[in-house]
């Protein structure tokens, strides 16, 4: 089980806050904290298969997370008041959020906290990974060529400054 945060600093305000202390400062919205992905490896099962040369549906699946967060009592002026459990959507197994209320109740439910890889694996197909790879491999032989390239730079400015003494 991944560790519950219990307080956070808000991004916005500065404000260090614990659990139910979520209203920032403008008294309406929540305290902002540090972007948070969830990754759920929950994939659709009836996707069928895509012709070839055909690209996959951007958008293969929407789930709709329900009591994030749980219905609960706030205090409205002196006056308690309910509000009624809130719903995240995940796209495509993702979810992204900013909002430490939606984090705190996300972390304590299992199954939405999949690693990059883990999420990769489950979600992406064979060829999907290996483009993927491709790319950072390409990506890797730039770095060492442009590396390379000042090398070269270098030690033939070097050298001009060396010939060009008297
Ligand atoms: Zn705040």
């Amino acid at each position: 089980m991944p560790t519950i945060k219990r307080t956070w600093t808000c991004t916005e305000c500065g404000k260090e806050f614990g659990v139910g202390e979520w209203t920032c400062a403008d008294g309406t919205s929540n305290h902002k904290v540090e972007l948070k992905t969830y990754r759920s490896l929950d994939v659709p099962t009836a996707e069928g298969t895509t012709p070839p040369g055909i690209l996959p549906p951007v958008i293969r699946s929407r789930t709709m997370v329900c009591n994030v967060p749980p219905p609960h009592k706030i205090m409205d002026g002196g006056d308690a008041k309910m509000v009624g459990e809130g719903s995240v959507e995940f796209i495509n197994g993702v979810f992204l959020t900013t909002d430490p209320e939606q984090q705190y109740w996300l972390d304590k439910k299992p199954g939405y906290q999949a690693t990059k890889e883990q999420y990769d694996s489950v979600w992406l197909s064979a060829e999907a990974r290996n483009a993927n790879k491709e790319i950072e491999l390409k990506a890797r032989e730039e770095r060492l060529e442009n590396d390379r390239n000042d090398l070269l730079g270098q030690t033939q400015a070097k050298v001009k400054r060396e010939t060009a003494r008297p």
